[in-house]
């Protein structure tokens, strides 16, 4: 019993193991020097009007077929088979949670960016804070020093342009896929998806806060609530990951294409 649980530590331990100069350490370099809080909210302005395209989710996830996500050390097959093998896992142990099922499927079609010629460094990646102080648990920490606001006498205060307690949903996150997709949620009314699972999505990349405990100055009572259903979430996101031996069937394809059409009935503007 002990030595089994000892070789699934092990092999938990291996994911996420951002190394330096390998290509995530570049990626990350670029995404750290990029990311103020000019840009973001720059991003936001750019974005309040989603207009780009009227897509289904559906033709979004079909798209998922030809990305591959620099950022991450674990995956190298593309996103939409990262896509089905989250959601699989999910209807596994929470078959009757089709909510969550659709979380799993949807939650990195943000990543259509990539499409709107967006670099990949304000697509992918984890999130963190801009407008305050950089938390220590950012990975290659280091590397933010070459973020401007760094160097910014209000940012790179403990609270910078907030205030405390004021509420993880107050902050500005770096850009990226989370953010995006959860705008498209919240200015597509016509899905049945409900605000919690809007929320996973929005926060599912932001680990200096819902692993690296940081940013606790900011939160109310109810945010915790918010890092419980993230944190469950992402066991499924990361840990499908290990799943090498997963064999996408018709069937597999088949019961999310009802599942989406059903709680996105309509197109939605992205
Ligand atoms: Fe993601
Ligand atoms: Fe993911």
């Amino acid at each position: 019993m002990l030595s089994i649980l000892f070789e699934k530590m092990k092999k938990k331990s291996k994911l996420r193991d951002y190394k330096i100069n390998t290509p995530q350490y570049e990626f990350y370099k670029e995404l750290h020097k990029n990311q103020t809080y000019n840009y973001v909210k720059t991003k936001l302005k750019q974005y309040s009007t989603n207009s780009n395209k009227k897509m289904t989710m559906n033709e979004v996830l079909s798209m998922m077929d030809k990305f591959i996500d620099p950022s991450d050390p674990d995956v190298s097959n593309e996103n939409s088979i990262h896509a089905y093998q989250t959601a699989e896992r999910i209807r596994k142990e929470q078959p009757l949670n089709l909510e969550l099922q659709v979380c799993g499927i949807i939650h990195d079609l943000g990543k259509i960016l990539l499409n709107f010629n967006e670099p990949a460094w304000s697509v992918v990646g984890d999130t963190f804070v801009v407008g305050c102080e950089f938390a220590k648990s950012i990975i290659y920490y280091d590397t933010m020093k070459e973020n401007p606001d760094y160097y910014n006498y209000i940012y790179n205060t403990k609270y910078g342009v907030y205030t405390p307690n004021c509420g993880i949903e107050k902050l500005l996150l770096s850009f990226g896929h989370d953010e995006y997709l959860y705008r498209v949620l919240q200015n597509n009314k016509n899905h049945k998806l409900s605000h919690k699972y809007q929320k996973i999505i929005r926060y599912h990349s932001f680990y200096p806060w819902h692993t690296g405990n940081d940013y606790k100055y900011f939160e109310i009572p109810s945010d915790n609530d918010i890092k419980q259903d993230v944190l469950e979430f992402n066991k499924f996101d990361l840990y499908s990951k290990e799943d090498i031996n997963f064999v996408l069937t018709n069937e597999i394809k088949l019961y999310y294409k009802n599942l989406l059409a059903n709680f996105f009935p309509q197109e939605s503007i992205w």
